[in-house]
């Protein structure tokens, strides 16, 4: 770590050092909350990425070794580590997401919870003991690892991201580079450096910074790395999956939602309301499982929604604790975000809350944007069909079940939904027939725990889940083996 300025540039992690990028150059990261710049960025290349892939590869030999509980246990004290940094790592995510401290507190503990669930992992990483037809042989499977795990992560929960995928792939016996969003780089590098802390060995965990080309773009091309798991957008996980396909690699892809969220006329509307806000709006609605239709029973469409927007109206836009929601990641997704809504408005779209950045002068230079609700566009709108990944949600009226679960499908995504009706056999019918990886009844969109699989249909993935234990099937290959006992022993 250097400085420039007053401001701190970071470095690339590479064989347990910090190593700035070969080309010299970085490119600013904003504060969120302000624009100010708030670090540099290490523009890593095609180069920088090859030498943390070789340090990677090296670690291998040995941390595939390793056994599997003693993986375990050196990812314990990683986790403790964390806990007792937590509130470092929670400004850390505080300030390069501009999210609360309570919010940013609550994803380091998510993630070391996550870190708990893979270091006991290692004491049941087993393979299943089998049958033959041939009599006296004796088959079992066993898991081994990949070798080279390039995991590229958005920045929207960045240490939970990391986590997701850092702590399953080394409990398996792989080695990593992480390749940490250019939005939260102090945030990769922290927690590597407590994974060294912690005793892992140089080269196990290398993160890469940079932008997504070239230095994502590397090491999804490079030759050496053996497995890509990639959380973020559809299009850039649409390239990887070409990419990395091309060669045979093992590509896990955890992309985007348009996640739906349905209103019976028999719900309880004040439970549903404050679902629909936490599922719409929480994290500035940069979720992959943020409920971003809703979808209304006529009966009640008109007094839900007054209730929503009033609720809606309600929130507090801000950084600190007791704020609802915070600004979005950086300018162009906040540019790409009110655009979208301009673009809403232009064909007939009907905004009943929002729309624009916030008044308040201290917010004046953030990227903020009001939570926004916006009725009156049909199904195949845009606005309807492409993921804004920003605090925006469309209101729908349906007649009954059939068309809402016939609206909620209609859509390229298929990661995450949700129903608020007293009828069980409404609730049965939704979550069999809609079309998602993640299915809820009187509950948000909401979908991950660290132990609960999570992926989804279409564009929102390739058929992956992560974490639970479903991760070891990403993270593992299962070998097969088989003895043959020679006749009677004298
Ligand atoms: P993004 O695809 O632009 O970037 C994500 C990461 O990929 C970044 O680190 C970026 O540098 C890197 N990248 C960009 N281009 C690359 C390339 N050509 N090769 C390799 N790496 C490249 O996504 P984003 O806008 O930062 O993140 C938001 C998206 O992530 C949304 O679509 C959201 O739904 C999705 N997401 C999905 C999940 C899930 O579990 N399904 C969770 C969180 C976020």
């Amino acid at each position: 770590m250097s400085r420039q300025g007053t401001h701190l540039r970071i470095s690339n992690w590479i064989q347990g050092r910090a190593i700035g990028p070969s080309s010299k150059a970085w490119f600013p990261k904003h504060n969120p909350h302000n624009g100010m710049i708030l670090s540099y960025v290490p523009d890593s290349s095609a180069a920088d990425v090859a030498r943390a892939v070789e340090s990677a590869r090296k670690a291998f030999c040995f941390w595939r070794e390793i056994s599997a509980v003693q993986r375990g246990d050196i990812l314990f004290r990683f986790v403790e580590l964390m806990r007792e940094n937590e509130k470092k790592l929670a400004t850390c995510v505080a300030q390069e997401t501009g999210k609360s401290p309570r919010d940013s507190l609550q994803e380091v503990q998510a993630s070391i919870r996550q870190g708990q669930f893979f270091a006991g992992e290692g004491m049941r990483l087993h393979g299943r003991s089998l049958v033959s037809a041939v009599a006296r042989k004796h088959s079992h499977t066993i898991r081994q690892p990949l070798g080279v795990a390039g995991l590229i992560v958005p920045a929207n929960t960045p240490l939970a991201n990391i986590a997701w995928k850092v702590f399953p792939a080394l409990i398996c016996g792989n080695t990593a580079v992480l390749k940490a969003s250019e939005d939260a780089p102090a945030t990769g590098n922290l927690f590597a450096e407590m994974g060294w802390r912690a005793g892992l060995p140089a080269g196990v965990l290398n993160v890469i910074h940079g932008r997504g080309s070239p230095a994502g773009s590397s090491l999804v091309e490079n030759p050496e790395v053996d497995l890509i798991s990639f959380t973020g957008s559809t299009q850039t996980g649409r390239w990887i999956a070409q990419t990395a396909g091309a060669r045979l690699a093992r590509v896990s892809l955890e992309l985007g939602g348009k996640n739906p969220l349905v209103v019976c006329d028999d719900a309880d509307l004040d439970h549903a309301v404050v679902w629909a806000l936490s599922s719409a709006f929480s994290n500035a609605g940069q979720r992959c499982a943020a409920a971003s239709r809703i979808f209304v029973f006529r009966k009640i469409y008109r007094a839900f929604c007054a209730r929503l927007v009033r609720a809606t109206e309600r929130l507090k836009v801000g950084p600190q604790n007791g704020c609802d929601l915070g600004p979005v990641i950086n300018s162009s997704s906040h540019r790409r975000i009110l655009e979208a809504i301009a673009g809403a408005k232009k064909r007939g779209g009907k905004i009943l809350t929002g729309g624009k950045p916030p008044k308040q002068p201290a917010l004046r230079h953030g990227y903020y944007v009001e939570p926004t609700l916006v009725a009156g566009l049909p199904s195949h709108d845009v606005l309807n069909t492409d993921e804004i990944f920003g605090p925006v949600a469309t209101l729908t009226e349906v007649a009954d079940l059939e068309e809402a679960i016939r609206l909620a499908n209609d859509c390229p995504y298929g990661l995450t939904a949700a129903i608020h009706t007293r009828s069980v056999d409404r609730a049965w019918e939704f979550v069999e027939h809609v079309r998602s990886g993640v299915a809820n009844v009187n509950l948000g969109t909401h979908g991950s725990e660290p132990h609960m699989p999570f992926g989804g249909f279409g564009a929102s993935g390739n058929g992956t889940r992560e974490p639970g234990v479903e991760a070891l099937d990403v993270y593992s290959e299962l070998k097969t083996i088989s003895f043959f006992r020679r006749g009677q022993i004298r």
